[in-house]
């Protein structure tokens, strides 16, 4: 699959994501999504926040600000339904909250193993 292939793909997958969430009683807000490398270097080059091979720099990776009842929640655990139901969606989509990432908020698709 080309890059272009799995950003297209990544937004579709977005907004089942979305869905999903608001159909299970959240709401979201935009955390970070597109990082532009002219503000936060190439990827591989460390620029502002951010890890230097971050998916943002690649239009694969998009932070979700996470309500439930108006109340802004936090924790990486928090978005665990949400996550699980990111990676059942497709074998590339990775979830910030899987392992020991503790970035709960992080929901990407892999590209060259890096997320
Ligand atoms: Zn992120």
């Amino acid at each position: 699959m080309t890059l272009g292939e799995k950003q297209r793909l990544f937004v579709r997958l977005t907004g089942l994501l979305i869905e999903f969430a608001y159909q299970h009683g959240y709401e979201l807000t935009t955390g970070d999504a597109y990082r532009d490398p002219r503000v936060f270097g190439k990827t591989g080059e460390k620029k502002g926040y951010g890890s230097r091979n971050s998916n943002h720099k690649l239009r694969l990776a998009h932070d979700w600000n996470l309500f439930k009842d108006g109340e802004y929640m936090t924790k990486t655990e928090d978005h665990q339904p949400l996550g699980e139901y990111w990676e059942s969606l497709h074998d590339l989509c990775e979830w910030g909250g899987t392992g020991t990432r503790y970035d709960g908020n992080h929901y990407s698709m892999r590209h060259h193993n890096k997320w």
